[in-house]
């Protein structure tokens, strides 16, 4: 009998488990084999650009200051600067200029009426798992970063993206169920709201929000689809999921090369 080796967890992120559930075999490759990126896609650079940028102009606000327009359009670009720097970035068509562009106009719309009441940013949590039903809690702990946290119970989440969002995807998104969840641990009641704030950067940049709640029957589901990754990680079950988001991904190279052993 072959013995396994199960990889060492000391938590599960809401970023491991969206990117398991994208698809196992990148998990692996970034988590288990640790390989180095070939490159950093565009999109990852854009975002961190954004969020950056966001999380400058709310410790403004916490501070009594609000940032002009222009402030916050020179940040982002500094911003966006210092992330492309690295000359390994896989822009993937895009165009470097038109993506400074497109980034300003979207911030220029959440500059237009951002949030106020602010009670945490960018603020980290470990926590346990556990079923809500049941009591059952799994021995890996769940880390994450809440994007923004309001004083009125409201969980903001930022989001670059290629296209709108679709309703159904809000409503099962997992990483706000995990972000509701530990909130509610971490607080002792329930987030008033789930907003997720959607800078979408087509031709003509555009803000979309959205707003959702979740309830115990979403965290049964989120303790058990959890339970089920961190088992399939634990027993090494990866396999490919071939998507369009391939042709982004800094492991196509091993990835054709991966022969499923
Ligand atoms: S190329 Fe596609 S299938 Fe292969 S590891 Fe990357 S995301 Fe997964």
């Amino acid at each position: 009998m072959v013995r396994l080796n199960s990889p060492e967890m000391d938590h599960i992120s809401v970023c491991q488990i969206n990117l398991y559930q994208q698809c196992s075999l990148k998990y692996k490759f970034r988590y288990i084999d640790k390989i180095p990126s070939a490159f950093i896609s565009v999109n990852l650079a854009f975002g961190s650009a954004i969020h950056s940028s966001l999380a400058w102009l709310h410790e403004e606000i916490v501070k009594g200051n609000m940032p002009t327009l222009e402030e916050f359009q020179q940040v982002f670009s500094i911003e966006w600067y210092s992330q492309t720097i690295e000359e390994n970035i896989n822009y993937n068509g895009c165009n470097w200029t038109e993506l400074l562009e497109k980034g300003k106009a979207m911030l220029a719309l959440y500059h237009e009426n951002p949030a106020k009441e602010i009670q945490a940013i960018e603020s980290g949590f470990i926590i346990p798992i556990i079923n809500p039903a049941t009591g059952e809690q799994l021995d890996t702990p769940l880390k994450g970063i809440f994007d923004l946290v309001l004083s009125s119970g409201t969980i903001v989440e930022f989001k670059t993206a290629g296209k709108t969002f679709d309703l159904m995807l809000l409503h099962k998104m997992l990483q706000l169920t995990a972000y509701s969840y530990a909130f509610e641990y971490l607080y002792k009641q329930k987030p008033s709201n789930l907003k997720l704030i959607a800078f979408i950067k087509n031709k003509n940049p555009k803000m979309e929000q959205w707003e959702t709640t979740r309830n115990e029957k979403d965290y049964i589901q989120f303790f058990n689809i959890t339970k089920n990754i961190i088992t399939g990680i634990k027993n090494k079950i990866f396999f490919p999921i071939y998507t369009y988001l391939c042709k982004d991904c800094e492991y196509l190279e091993e990835c054709k090369k991966w022969e499923g052993k």
